[in-house]
């Protein structure tokens, strides 16, 4: 017999919601969900932190999830159902205290996967080892490559997650806000005539600060070369046919489209594939931020036609904070400017003719780059975009948390994620339901339709419910990110979330709920 889980996923193929069913408000039927979850096991490769180790004020050499493990769930029953765990609150430790936390900030700082320790062991013991030689030799008996090649390798591991054609679309290097001021050195150069960049009302502060700089180093201000997508005013959903729109009336001043596949604040999705097509039929480039949307959405990047596309990993990819960052660029900017034909690297064409771009040594191509030659001669494709040496310890972090994705696909995850997030909403609904009669505590500003959100979902809390309602979860053990004035995002990543988490969560955010009223 087909199980539940299986038909949320059968339903959401068909493009329907998942719906729950009348028992779904017990932590029996969490459970139950847990079990039919193929997924489940990924968990095991993650150091969730423990309500304890949450609190830790010194090291003490311990990592939590490697000390005798986290006692089975089972054992809790009773936290679980709520039964005692509030009495966390008046000294702050109770026999629960071990238990992991529930997690749901991974669009903020993802858990740490175990494996990454064992990476950078094995980078501190070559670099011991061999020295300068590390660079160029591969050692056995380990998971990482010369250091020479571990930004490729890494690009290699991630073909699946962004939707590449091949490795050479997609590189590692330096953070997200360089890797998009890099990007717009070689993909937004205004003319006279077309010199506009379509964003939206909101983009997360590094990027406004990153586009308004760029306006003002070509000596342009956004006051008449920025336009700004603006949301519905109460929803603050933005509805693709309004980018469209926008896109037809500045058609033929605009250079650059920059939006995020995942907008950070409202968790909104956007129609990538749909606006990306639109766009370049009016010979606009185009540009996605998806620091929210790697590791969280399915991508198809190539076969969309999108130009470029930056992302950091230490959200949905773990690869632990302010990670080397990644970098897409489409295939037909890899080829030789003179060369109708696309040829996949640069080499091949006559030199110094290539896309325009801020260049450094590791962007040469590796054959030559240590010939010391003062011509660039750029590494294929994306590739060709690096600048410097890039922090090899960094690499295998990004390696290892790369590693784990490697254990599904993102086809998986992503179907998981949203039975999830959807059984998330659903309990939420409920709470709203019991509230009954008086002005809701809160409302979803992430847009219903899972095809439009990932894993996170926007409470706007009523305003002056934040401070006490954040505190609350903080000291039951519940993880989230806090947006001031009145939001609380809350993201259970499907990599290392579960369904037990989610009903948790409701529990407590329900009395944290009546106790800030
Ligand atoms: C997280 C995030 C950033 C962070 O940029 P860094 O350069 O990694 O510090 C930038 N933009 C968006 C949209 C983000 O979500």
């Amino acid at each position: 017999m087909e199980s539940e889980y299986q038909s949320f996923i059968k339903a959401l193929r068909a493009g329907k919601k998942p719906e729950f069913s009348p028992d779904s408000k017990s932590i029996d039927y969490a459970r139950k969900l847990d079990a039919q979850d193929k997924l489940r096991a990924l968990r095991n490769n993650f150091n969730i932190p423990s309500r304890r180790s949450l609190r830790t004020r010194a090291l003490d050499g311990s990592t939590p999830g490697t000390v005798a493990a986290f006692p089975p769930r089972e054992c809790h029953a009773d936290f679980a159902l709520g039964a005692v765990s509030h009495q966390t609150s008046s000294n702050g430790k109770t026999v629960d205290d071990d238990r992991p936390s529930i997690y749901f900030v991974g669009n903020s700082l993802g858990a740490q996967p175990k494996c990454i320790r064992q990476y950078l062991d094995a980078q501190l013991e070559a670099w011991a080892s061999i020295g300068v030689n590390g660079h160029f030799t591969s050692l056995d008996n380990s998971p990482l490559t010369a250091w020479q090649d571990m930004a490729a390798d890494c690009a290699q591991k991630s073909v699946d997650l962004v939707g590449a054609a091949s490795p050479s679309e997609v590189i590692y290097m330096n953070t997200l806000t360089v890797n998009l001021h890099l990007m717009m050195a070689s993909f937004y150069r205004p003319t006279a005539k077309r010199h506009k960049i379509i964003a939206e009302w909101k983009p997360f502060p590094s990027d406004s600060y990153a586009i308004s700089s760029q306006l003002q180093w070509h000596g342009l201000s956004p006051s008449t070369s920025l336009i700004e997508i603006q949301p519905e005013p109460d929803t603050l959903y933005i509805p693709t046919e309004r980018i469209l729109s926008i896109i037809d009336e500045h058609a033929d001043s605009t250079a650059l489209l920059l939006l995020p596949g995942i907008q950070y604040y409202t968790g909104q999705l956007f129609n990538i594939p749909l606006i990306t097509a639109h766009a370049r039929r009016h010979g606009i480039t185009v540009g996605w931020d998806l620091a929210h949307a790697v590791g969280n959405v399915e991508l198809a990047l190539h076969e969309w036609g999108v130009d470029f596309a930056v992302w950091c990993t230490y959200k949905y990819l773990n690869a632990g904070p302010g990670a080397i960052a990644g970098c897409f660029v489409h295939e037909r900017h890899h080829h030789h400017l003179n060369d109708s034909k696309v040829v996949n690297g640069g080499v091949e064409g006559k030199r110094g003719e290539y896309v325009p771009r801020l260049a450094g040594w590791y962007g040469a191509d590796k054959a030559v780059r240590f010939n010391m030659e003062k011509e660039f001669v750029p590494a294929a494709g994306a590739h060709g975009w690096q600048v410097s040496n890039p922090s090899a310890m960094d690499l295998a972090c990004v390696g290892a948390a790369l590693s784990v994705f490697g254990q599904t696909r993102m086809a998986e995850l992503r179907e998981k994620g949203m039975v999830l997030t959807g059984y998330l909403e659903w309990l939420l609904k409920g709470l709203l339901e019991e509230e009954e009669g008086q002005e809701p505590a809160f409302r979803i500003i992430t847009p219903a339709s899972p095809l439009e959100r990932g894993s996170q979902l926007s409470l706007l809390l009523r305003s002056g419910l934040l401070q006490k309602v954040s505190e609350w979860l903080a000291e039951a053990g519940v993880v989230v990110d806090v947006r001031k004035p009145d939001v609380v995002r809350v993201t259970p990543v499907p990599m290392y979330c579960e369904f037990e988490d989610v009903w948790e969560f409701i529990d407590v955010f329900r009395r944290a709920l009546k106790e800030a009223q």
